[in-house]
């Protein structure tokens, strides 16, 4: 098989590690003779699983016994519609910051649900959302402030929280969660979609302080935390694969260090492409100040649509994967999450000197 690097943003690189694990158990799961996607999700052989994914989890991140972890279905995108039922019953109103395209969608489906009301808190359009809003003052009179961590696509994050008022925070962590360490006492809420930072699309990890929800109105099931809490996220049939590829990535990460560990090698491989995106005289990255950039996701151009996308093509022959940047923003990207490799950054930068010696000399 030829090695190859994915760069892709999500659904994203796993472990090597875990997927031959996933391969040597997958006809026959803990002898059982039937593989984890045949099992029932009554049986203690899920339970047994799940409860210690959960377990791992909550090491991993330190997570205090007041938190509520949910292992729910519908995506990151879902948590835009639930969090505000069951976390906004106060005044109805939530605070955004517009930090870019997911801070917006969350947002805009906030807005959808009838009786409720959004605002902008802060935004950093005048930046082009290459910068952050920091510094954010709040009235007292919302139920929660939702913040986009790591926005995925304009390559920023938030190293800090940047409110420290009483306001409880939503953090959507989608795309930098275990691959930064935060303190999940500093939010009410923790979501993420598992495919960028995890493991298979199909499970979104919910971290909800039990206060928060306490005093939702009854909801339906699926759109209830209280009722998914209380049934350990199996009042209906749980997405097993994916919880058991997940569970297997946090043992994978403890084994590693676990989330400082993977924090400084994520540090490390960014800081090889950023000083190389510095640099260079063909390729630059549009998140210029420092303190703005994307550990796990780096978005970079040359300022020229045709040379980008020949970059792209022949990034592709040389087994540089997925580089294209998303549709809304063009240009590259690379996502160089938990899982992926520091040599595959060293192998993307060789290749990137070539192709500026390159266009250099026929420019
Ligand atoms: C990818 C992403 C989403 C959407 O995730 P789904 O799981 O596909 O719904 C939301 N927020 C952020 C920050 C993302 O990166």
């Amino acid at each position: 098989m030829t090695q190859v690097y994915n760069f892709a943003a999500g659904p994203a690189v796993l472990p090597a590690e875990v997927l031959r694990q996933v391969q040597s158990e997958l006809i026959s799961y803990k002898n059982s003779g039937m593989s984890i996607m045949e099992i029932s999700h009554r049986s203690s052989l899920y339970t047994d699983m799940a409860f210690q994914a959960e377990a791992d989890l909550r090491k991993l991140m330190n997570i205090p016994a007041e938190y509520d972890v949910l292992f729910l279905q519908g995506g990151a995108t879902l948590q835009f519609a639930l969090a505000p039922l069951n976390l906004a019953n106060k005044y109805h109103k939530i605070a955004f910051a517009d930090t870019g395209h997911w801070a917006q969608r969350a947002q805009e489906d906030g807005q959808l649900l009838s009786g409720y009301t959004t605002e902008v808190a802060a935004s950093s359009k005048l930046s082009n959302y290459t910068e952050l809003p920091s510094g954010i003052e709040l009235a007292k009179n919302y139920d929660y402030l939702h913040l986009t961590m790591n926005n995925t696509i304009e390559g920023t994050m938030y190293k800090d929280l940047p409110y420290k008022g009483d306001v409880p925070v939503v953090g959507d962590l989608s795309s930098i969660i275990l691959g930064q360490e935060y303190n999940v006492n500093d939010f009410g809420m923790i979501y993420a979609g598992a495919q960028k930072n995890i493991g298979p699309a199909g499970l979104t990890i919910v971290i909800v302080k039990h206060t928060l929800f306490e005093e939702a109105p009854e909801l339906p099931a699926m759109f209830s935390y209280a009722k998914q809490a209380a049934k350990h996220s199996a009042l209906n049939t749980p997405p097993v694969f994916a919880i058991y590829v997940a569970g297997l990535v946090f043992k994978w990460l403890l084994q590693q260090g676990g989330v400082s560990q993977m924090q400084r090698r994520n540090e490390e491989k960014a800081q090889l492409l950023y000083d190389y995106l510095d640099s260079s005289k063909l390729f630059s990255t549009p998140v210029t100040e420092k303190k703005w950039r994307s550990l796990t996701n780096i978005p970079f151009v040359t300022g020229d649509k045709a040379i980008d996308k020949r970059f792209i093509v022949q990034a592709q022959a040389n087994n540089l994967l997925n580089l294209k940047g998303h549709r809304l923003v063009g240009g590259m990207r690379a996502s160089l999450y938990n899982a992926f490799p520091r040599t595959g950054v060293e192998k993307l930068i060789e290749f990137m000197q070539k192709f500026e010696k390159a266009v250099g000399g026929t420019r």
